[in-house]
């Protein structure tokens, strides 16, 4: 049973599928190609969303994200949420 403990000790389990704590993130430009796809063929969707996305996983305690390296790795890039008061949205730069 795969699981992942969080920095703050919170213990995640991955091995339910879909696990509720896994996110994925896609480029925009791989989006628009899953829109395309979908308009012509929804096999190539699948296989785009298959290989050019991202695991995530979020604690649900502390809100840390973990961004796996590579597929079936167990490495992790590491997200630390800022601290509340300075975590209020901030607009873009036009
Ligand atoms: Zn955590």
């Amino acid at each position: 049973m795969p699981k992942l403990k969080c920095r703050c000790e919170n213990v995640i389990d991955l091995s339910p599928v879909p696990c509720p704590n896994e996110r994925f993130l896609i480029g925009s430009m791989e989006m628009e190609n899953v829109f395309d796809a979908l308009d012509e063929n929804a096999s190539s969707a699948e296989t785009i969303l298959e290989t050019q996305t991202q695991s995530v996983i979020v604690c649900d305690r502390c809100g840390r994200f973990y961004l796996s390296k590579d597929d079936d790795s167990n490495e992790y890039a590491v997200l630390v949420p800022e601290a509340a008061a300075t975590n209020d949205v901030t607009e873009a730069i036009d």
